[in-house]
């Protein structure tokens, strides 16, 4: 493409957007289409000779949208809702326009130091200490990973060199993120050695029986090393009993890592006070800015008090990236397993700036609202019932009947294409999960998803 080519097709890729963005709602959430359809419908090769972009836009609205779920959608209410708005999606243009690799400071300044501004923004609006050093990964997954890692490393330097032990133990809920294990077994720590902790009547963490776990495994010759905690489990969005966990991590010596991925953001609610107290006494945390927080995927944000351990543990340096910086050059790629870093901070301070703490609040109150009207008339409704407490944005309800019914439900529901929910199972049984995190998402959007739901169930 020529630039006047592409001034033409980019004019015409942001009318889309912006067409896209004022009136999402024509658009059925879901596709209608049978596995392969897309595959099927283009070549099986790629061209010999190009176009030059020529029906690019075309094929993007003829055959790439339709296969779509749309997950910017305001009746996307699966997993965990989330919203690409406009700022973000300027931030992802401009950032692949620049196309820069911040492994260096001095591969490009921009790209460490505006991560440094946007994450100690994000800090402050945490109410973490300024200690906390941030960076950003791609996913919650990642962050977990370089936690567990960073807690191998100070609980057994020598890991690194010579492989581990297989003597040191992690402890995380049985409601936390099946990441965590992966990491566990990632960081070569094993999956045997993670404990499933129980939960009390509200799916949270009980310190009382971590506390009996890490005793136990001291006197049969385990070295406890790491607790995760969850602020916001992905099923129920529990927060686990942080405080209670500090103490146990402060006493017993362990690294402590709090899975903030979904529900961190709500940390900056002065309501939500005591849900988070204790925070600031994690070793590290993550959120994921593309889940609650209204910035486009991809975007983890990893913060540690001890940025050091995390650099022990992954920095290995060749000679042609040897740099003699300046104390304030940070060179990104020490801490952590990629060397490559993209320009993710642009988008995520493009929407800190524009949305501003006052704009996001008001955001995340309006979402906990609506959770807390719809929990309201589930509740009351003789037919339904809450399966656990929705102190977010999420609610977890089930049809009185059978497992079977709420499976059939829920899929009836989701093929009529109009609102897109997803489940989960609780004690064994089957739940429908409504999760609220759109910045688009209206009182009406789940009104006409609570209407589906109970219409449907009237004729199971
Ligand atoms: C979503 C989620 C994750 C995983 O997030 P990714 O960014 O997709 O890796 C981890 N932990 C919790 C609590 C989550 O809700």
């Amino acid at each position: 493409m020529t630039p006047n080519e592409f001034r033409q097709a980019g004019y015409e890729a942001i009318d889309w957007i912006a067409e896209w963005l004022a009136d999402p709602r024509k658009y059925p959430v879901t596709p209608s289409m049978e596995p392969g359809e897309l595959v099927d419908a283009l070549p099986a090769s790629a061209p010999e000779k190009g176009d030059a972009g020529s029906g690019l836009m075309e094929d993007f609205r003829e055959l790439i949208v339709p296969a779509c779920v749309h997950w910017n959608h305001p009746r996307f209410l699966a997993y965990f809702s989330n919203t690409a708005p406009a700022e973000g999606i300027l931030g992802e243009l401009l950032a692949a326009a620049l196309n820069m690799n911040g492994m260096l400071w001095s591969s490009s300044p921009a790209v460490t130091e505006l991560e440094e501004v946007a994450m100690s923004w994000l800090r402050q609006w945490l109410g973490l200490p300024e200690q906390f050093f941030g960076i950003i990964y791609d996913t919650a997954s990642i962050s977990s990973f370089h936690a567990i890692v960073a807690a191998r490393e100070a609980a057994d330097p020598e890991a690194r060199q010579r492989g581990g032990r297989g003597d040191l133990a992690v402890y995380t809920s049985e409601q936390s993120h099946s990441s965590i294990e992966k990491a566990a077994i990632a960081a070569g720590l094993g999956q045997d050695n993670v404990r499933k902790i129980g939960v009390d009547d509200a799916f949270r963490m009980r310190a009382d029986l971590l506390e009996e776990a890490v005793r136990a495994d001291i006197a049969g010759g385990k070295k406890p090393c790491c607790v995760v905690a969850t602020a916001g489990t992905t099923s129920t969005t529990s927060v686990d009993p942080i405080a209670a966990i500090a103490a146990i991590a402060e006493r017993y010596g362990l690294w402590f890592h709090v899975d903030a991925a979904y529900a961190g953001p709500a940390a900056m609610l002065a309501e939500y006070g005591d849900c988070f107290a204790g925070l600031d006494r994690a070793d590290s945390v993550v959120t994921n800015p593309h889940k609650w927080l209204f910035t486009p995927c991809d975007l983890s944000a990893f913060f540690t008090r001890k940025p050091e351990v995390l650099r022990q543990a992954f920095s290995l340096v060749p000679e042609y990236l040897r740099t003699d910086d300046a104390p304030r050059a940070r060179n990104l790629m020490n801490y952590g397993i990629q060397l490559g870093r993209r320009f993710r901070a642009l988008k995520l301070w493009f929407v800190l700036r524009s949305l501003g703490r006052e704009g996001v609040s008001a955001l995340l109150r309006g979402q906990i609202r609506m959770a807390a009207e719809l929990a309201a008339r589930v509740e009351a409704h003789p037919r339904f019932e809450l399966a656990a407490p929705a102190p977010f944005s999420v609610v977890c309800l089930r049809y009185k009947g059978t497992d079977e019914q709420n499976r059939r439900l829920l899929e009836m529901v989701n093929r009529t294409h109009e609102a897109y929910l997803s489940h989960t199972v609780l004690r064994g049984r089957y739940v429908i999960r409504i999760a609220i995190g759109n910045m688009a998402t209206s009182a009406e959007d789940i009104n006409h998803a609570w209407e589906l739901l109970q219409k449907t169930a009237a004729n199971l």
